[in-house]
């Protein structure tokens, strides 16, 4: 078993997201350039649900009348357009068809870009600092599924950004592992644990206990996989990521003799551009010399 997500990971996202210019004021924004030289270790699948319901770009602002996407999807409520339009019908049906387009891609993962009526999960509305009625529609659907969520704004902040691509790694990696003997399991959490450990201290002492307590069975393979999973779509603090990075360095400065002149130690103030470079450092020196870094526990080839 070795760490490596052995395929491309497939990413679907809000179009506006990815550079195209299908917001109503025919805005649109690359919020995933950043990405850099991961961006070739994706394959990218960008839907805008609004432009797909046949209103194209610019058009008629629309809004939720009711309480949330997920009540128009199930009737009670109604998607209007600032004239008083009711689009409901013909946004359902571009909700439905994009995700039949995502799934038929078999997606990890969906970049969503929040304050849509439309795509929002958290936000609706980004007027004024309104949260609106979240879900929006496509983004109530989003949260039917069982696919790993990341808001495309996040993306903005460097660390952020980190955080998003190794847990969506490590995310892949899970899913994908067949753990069909106790010694695959204990590999298995060896791999993620310190991850898990980050994200959910108290729940990972649990499932680390029942590892090393239980006899081996499909059923908690399973389990395991299962609780990893979900808890790699958990984004982690900027303090937990600062003194997660410190700890696995002195480790691994401690094992190879070695230093890094850019990590320095959590207490220290430097912006978020540094710790990110940090973070890539040591990212990159202990994939190069083939040392487990717990914060980062998988990667592409
Ligand atoms: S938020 Fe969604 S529906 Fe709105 S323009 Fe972007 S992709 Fe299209």
């Amino acid at each position: 078993m070795d760490n490596i997500v052995h395929r491309k990971i497939r990413v679907g996202i809000s179009a506006c997201a990815y550079g195209a210019k299908t917001r109503y004021n025919r805005k649109g924004w690359d919020l995933v350039s950043e990405f850099g030289r991961d961006m070739s270790n994706f394959i990218w699948c960008p839907v805008c649900p609004e432009v797909m319901s046949g209103m194209g770009t610019p058009r008629t602002q629309i809004r939720i009348q009711g309480d949330s996407g997920r009540d128009v999807i199930e009737g009670r409520a109604k998607v209007i357009t600032r004239n008083g339009v009711d689009v409901t019908a013909d946004i359902l049906s571009a909700s439905n068809v994009c995700m039949d387009i995502l799934k038929k891609s078999e997606i990890d993962a969906f970049i969503y870009m929040d304050g849509s009526p439309t795509c929002g999960v958290e936000r609706t509305s980004l007027k004024n600092n309104k949260v609106g009625k979240p879900p929006g529609v496509f983004g109530a659907m989003l949260l039917n599924e069982d696919i790993f969520l990341i808001p495309a704004l996040s993306l903005a902040s460097p660390v952020r950004r980190w955080d998003y691509k190794r847990r969506l790694y490590a995310y892949v990696w899970a899913k994908n592992q067949e753990i069909k003997t106790k010694d695959e399991l204990f590999k298995f959490w060896h791999n993620v644990k310190f991850l898990c450990q980050e994200l959910d201290e108290k729940e990972s002492r649990i499932m680390g206990k029942k590892i090393a307590n239980s006899e081996f069975s499909p059923e908690l393979a399973q389990e395991l996989k299962i609780f990893v999973t979900a808890l790699m779509k958990k984004p982690s603090t900027l303090e937990k990521i600062k003194n997660r990075l410190w700890k696995h360095y002195v480790y691994i400065k401690r094992k190879q003799g070695t230093e890094i002149e850019e990590i320095m130690a959590p207490q220290e103030n430097r912006n978020m551009h540094h710790i990110a470079m940090e973070l890539e450092a040591l990212e990159k020196y202990a994939f190069t010399h083939d040392i487990l870094f717990g914060s980062m526990p998988a990667r592409n080839k």
